[in-house]
């Protein structure tokens, strides 16, 4: 079911915290840019933005196209809880593409923090990065037996990870569960900010990034890619990067991804959590929340599909509702009063796993950075 209508493209809804937090800034002036380059890369989210930086230093021209202004797709509305943990379980992930792919898998989940810290360690303090334990709950007696496998399979392959009984969580945390894994890695930040900072510093290298531009089709032409543009012109481009998120799907020949909607509320300061990790949960759609660095509490789940956006911003309300009750039955106690609460458009793939690459039987230079999952800015790294 599409979750957005096709008509208005909204992949979230407006009150999406960062973009309240961080506001929307000036309109990017119009480019007269040229109409050639080497790399064109389609979105400008958090996902553009690294594809971009990573290609920076190859002396490239790059132009990067958003059709609305950059980071405000689902970037601005993501939790932006930073796991390695997949959404499908090691064991699991095992099963469906083997041994050895699973763990590399789960490899690059980890190694994405290295990268993260090595690369950005001058923006990551002004986007509030934060490292966190993460905390996967048993959301039931039937799934501690599989949790504790499961926290077992991640050890044998070196992740860092330990099996708490629901008396330790409660006694750490306050929550009341069967029992959990504790990772001790894991990582929280402002996404809209870091991509903002990834941004500026592209253009300082420059990297033309142009808004509102909208790609409406990218063709071969000759040796080259011919984007469309929604105003008439033609950009051609040598490669293509399509990083526009859910609406990359229009792109593709196939389809590899549902699309659900996922819900998230941001609560009033509160000095009661400010040592909680991330935390989520077994059960499918699960429960999420993180705290932030001016001491708010956000908490996200209740994944539905919707068939339009008008459908999705009715349903918040209700979603926001039991949210908090998830949260109270989770904790024992009231939530602290909610400030704002956001709805954004949500994929995953039948594997967990994104699609980074080209695509068989689709132009070789014409590659996609899907990033779909609960763990899509991992990925994004
Ligand atoms: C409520 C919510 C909670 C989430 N929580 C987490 C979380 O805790 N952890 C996590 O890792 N991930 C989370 N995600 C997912 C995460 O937000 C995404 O993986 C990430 O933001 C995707 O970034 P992106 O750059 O690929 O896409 P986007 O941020 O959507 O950027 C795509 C850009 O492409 C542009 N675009 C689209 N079509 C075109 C076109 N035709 N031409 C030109 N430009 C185009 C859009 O305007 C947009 O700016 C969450 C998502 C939501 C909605």
């Amino acid at each position: 079911m599409w979750p957005f209508d096709r008509k208005s493209r909204r992949v979230r809804s407006s009150q999406a915290y960062w973009l309240l937090r961080n506001g929307i800034g000036d309109a990017a002036p119009r480019s007269r840019a040229a109409s050639t380059c080497d790399i064109a890369i389609v979105g400008a989210g958090i996902t553009g933005a690294l594809v971009a930086d990573s290609l920076v230093s190859t002396g490239a021209r790059i132009v990067v196209l958003d059709s609305h202004e950059p980071g405000q797709g689902s970037t601005s509305a993501s939790t932006a809880l930073l796991q390695y943990e997949i959404d499908t379980h090691l064991t699991d992930l095992t099963r469906l593409v083997g041994a050895e792919r699973a763990l590399r898998a789960y490899r690059a989940g980890v190694d994405s923090f290295a990268v993260l810290e090595d690369r950005f360690a001058d923006l990551l303090p002004m986007a509030d990065y934060e490292r966190r334990p993460s905390l996967y709950l048993a959301s039931d007696e039937k799934a501690v037996a599989p949790l504790q496998v499961e926290a077992a399979a991640r050890r044998a392959i070196g992740l860092h990870c330990e099996w708490l009984d629901g008396a330790e969580v409660t006694r750490r945390y306050g929550c009341h569960t069967p029992g959990a894994v504790l990772s001790s890695l894991g990582a929280q930040m402002d996404p809209l900010r870091f991509t903002r900072a990834l941004l500026a510093g592209c253009l300082r290298h420059g990297v033309d990034v142009r808004s509102r531009a909208r790609v409406e089709s990218v063709d071969a032409a000759g040796n080259d890619l011919a984007l469309r543009l929604a105003d008439g012109s033609v950009l051609s481009a040598r490669h293509v990067v399509i990083c526009a998120g859910y609406e990359s799907l229009r792109f593709l020949d196939r389809d590899v991804a549902d699309i659900d909607n996922t819900f998230a509320l941001i609560t009033a300061p509160t000095d009661e959590f400010a040592s909680l990790p991330l935390v989520w949960e077994s059960a499918r759609p699960y429960l999420y929340m993180r705290t932030t660095r001016d001491r708010r509490l956000i908490v996200g789940g209740g994944d539905v599909p919707c068939d339009t956006v008008a459908a999705r911003e009715l349903l918040l309300p209700k979603q926001t509702v039991k949210l908090a009750k998830s949260f109270e039955k989770l904790f024992g106690r009231p939530l602290p009063p909610v400030e704002y609460a956001w709805a954004g458009s949500f994929a995953s793939t039948r594997d967990g796993l994104p699609y980074i690459g080209p695509v068989a039987g689709m132009h070789p230079r014409l590659q996609f950075a899907l990033c779909y999952g609960g763990n899509g800015i991992t990925y994004s790294v």
